[in-house]
């Protein structure tokens, strides 16, 4: 789920529990201070009431809720001037008053002067009544005034809060919703972009840095943390590259020196065949070993932005010719036939690099041909652009692959390499040197059938 959701939903579940909270508070307080309204109400019927009646009893029972002391209509309140026992002497309001308001204990609680207050379900409508019996003050007339008002008010006052809330509180969240999902779309945007140029910083624009926001705070910390990481992947790198770089260096020249040697031991006819063979198969090694510190240098400019072209002009066909004459001692052992249908194909270019490229092609067909195949190398000029294609009948490659073959290090399958010592560097050069030179390097292949590396250039 993503954070803007988490965040949202985290807003609208706290102010959910805050707002059921604070609505359960003010509901039960409504209703609290509205009973305590209704209560002081009370007191002063039941005082007036007791006035009324005067020392002795002589005077009148009179309910000023029959006047406008209440302001309730005279259904909802009722009055009665209980005997000691309980015995309903004087009444006022309608049909509940007839009969005792309170039971006997509660009129125990009033004749020995306790205020009592209740509030009971009373009538066939079963609606809620706020009661308060009081003894007369002692004096010769002994007896309880009870009095009750109906809590239907105060019911309906509490239920429009209620709906108030009920309606308010969706709303409220729907806001707090829009709001928080707000919030958090514009306080992630720098996380957006940050990811976003970060995850275009790859190897070969390790000097690039994300943007740092302006103000003080976690972003920040986060933009200037991610920087620091990139400082010292780029310094892993570059030492990295300037490890391979100054390695293969000081490999090429003990390898041409155990070279020349071997070949001139190679040359004395009084070698004996076992030790000839010996020393053969130690030569192919090292011109294997100096093939791949040649292509780790190689790659070592590019990365270095070292490999500088010397431009002149040069044909393909003649690059086709040289590579198919320098790799013929290879094709001759396997026994292949290499095919040149060489037309001109004239561009502008360093012709000791396309050679390199050619030559890697070309020495793949024949690294992963089967003995006794052929291999075609055509050149042409067609719509601006000089093609020159390395064809073989070889076991092809994957179509998944044909993309990231081209990548540094990567081989179809290492069992396949294995045994054929590659390296996977050859591709990733070859593809460098024609990018340098502004073209475009290509396969098209059939797994089983063979494979078709093409370079386009443009003709000059
Ligand atoms: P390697 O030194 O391993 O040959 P490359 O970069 O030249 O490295 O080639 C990468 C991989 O592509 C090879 O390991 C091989 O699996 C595959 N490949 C290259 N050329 C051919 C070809 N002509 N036929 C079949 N597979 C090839």
């Amino acid at each position: 789920m993503p954070i803007r959701a988490k965040l949202t939903l985290l807003t609208v579940a706290t102010l959910s529990v805050i707002l059921a909270s604070v609505g359960g508070f003010l509901l039960v307080r409504l209703r609290a201070d509205l009973i305590h309204g209704v209560d002081q109400n009370l007191d002063t019927r039941a005082a007036q009431i007791s006035l009324g009646l005067g020392d002795g009893c002589g005077g009148e029972f009179q309910d000023v809720s029959d006047s406008s002391l209440v302001g309730l209509p005279q259904g909802e309140s009722g009055a009665q001037f209980l005997s000691v026992r309980g015995v309903v002497l004087e009444s006022s309001g309608d049909q509940i008053a007839e009969r005792a308001l309170i039971e006997e204990s509660a009129l125990a609680d009033a004749v020995s002067g306790s205020h009592v207050r209740q509030t009971l379900v009373l009538g066939s409508d079963r609606e809620s009544f706020r009661i308060l019996a009081v003894a007369l003050p002692s004096g010769s007339c002994r007896g309880v005034i009870v009095v009750g008002t109906s809590l239907d008010e105060v019911g309906r006052s509490v239920h429009r809060l209620a709906v108030l809330m009920l309606i308010g509180g969706p709303v409220a969240m729907l806001l707090a919703a829009a709001g928080g999902w707000l919030l958090a779309t514009r306080a992630l945007r720098p996380v957006a972009r940050m990811t976003l140029e970060a995850s275009e910083i790859d190897a070969n624009r390790l000097d690039e840095r994300v943007q740092v926001p302006a103000q003080t705070d976690e972003l920040r910390r986060l933009a200037e943390t991610l920087n620091t990481m990139l400082d010292r992947v780029q310094t892993g790198v570059e030492q990295k590259r300037r490890f391979v770089a100054d390695a293969s260096h000081e490999l090429r020249t003990p390898l041409a020196v155990m070279s020349a040697e071997l070949d001139v031991t190679l040359r004395d006819p009084s070698l004996d065949q076992r030790a000839r063979a010996t020393l053969q198969s130690a030569r192919e090694e090292i011109t294997r070993m100096s093939s791949v510190v040649e292509n780790l240098l190689e790659l070592a400019r590019v990365d270095e932005g070292r490999l500088t072209l010397d431009i002149g002009e040069v044909d393909l066909a003649d690059v086709a010719a040289r590579v198919a004459a320098e790799t013929h001692s290879l094709s001759r052992d396997k026994s292949l036939e290499v095919v040149l249908a060489c037309e001109r194909a004239p561009i502008r270019g360093d012709v000791e690099r396309l050679v390199r490229a050619v030559a890697n092609l070309l020495g793949n067909a024949v690294k992963y041909s089967p003995a006794g195949a052929s291999i075609e190398i055509t050149t042409q000029a067609v719509r601006g652009e000089s093609i020159l294609r390395v064809s073989d009948h070889g076991p092809g490659i994957p179509a998944s692959m044909q993309t990231t073959i081209f990548d540094r290090f990567v081989r179809v399958d290492d069992s396949r390499s294995g045994q054929t010592g590659g390296s996977g560097l050859g591709l990733a050069i070859a593809r460098e040197i024609v990018e340098a030179h502004g073209g475009r390097i290509w396969v098209e292949s059939t797994e089983g059938a063979g494979s078709s590396f093409s370079l386009a250039l443009p003709t000059a």
